[in-house]
């Protein structure tokens, strides 16, 4: 009997229902919003604005998209305002 990657699937899957989701961070969005991914399933989670775990829908996931280019241009602006007021004691 040969095992399909359907089955496989399956399997995993019920391993999950059976023994829970073992969850890795896939992806940081923001210092507080995370996407966590199932090692056995696959199955994506998100941090939504009540710092609860949802799942990863694709509505989540182009709003982590934008949280994620907001986040990255504040540190950025936040980097440059440190360079800049260096430079300025150092005058
Ligand atoms: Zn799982």
């Amino acid at each position: 009997m040969k095992i399909t990657s359907n089955k496989l699937a399956l399997i995993t899957k019920m391993y999950c229902t059976l023994f829970g989701h073992e969850y890795q961070v896939s992806k940081k969005v923001t210092s507080h919003v995370k996407e966590y991914c199932c090692k056995y399933c696959k199955k994506e989670l998100t941090t939504d604005s009540n710092g609860n775990l949802t799942e990863l829908t694709p509505t989540f996931r182009e709003i982590n998209a934008i949280l994620e280019r907001i986040y990255q241009s504040k540190t950025e602006r936040l980097k440059e305002k440190v360079i800049n007021s260096s430079a300025y004691q150092q005058v």
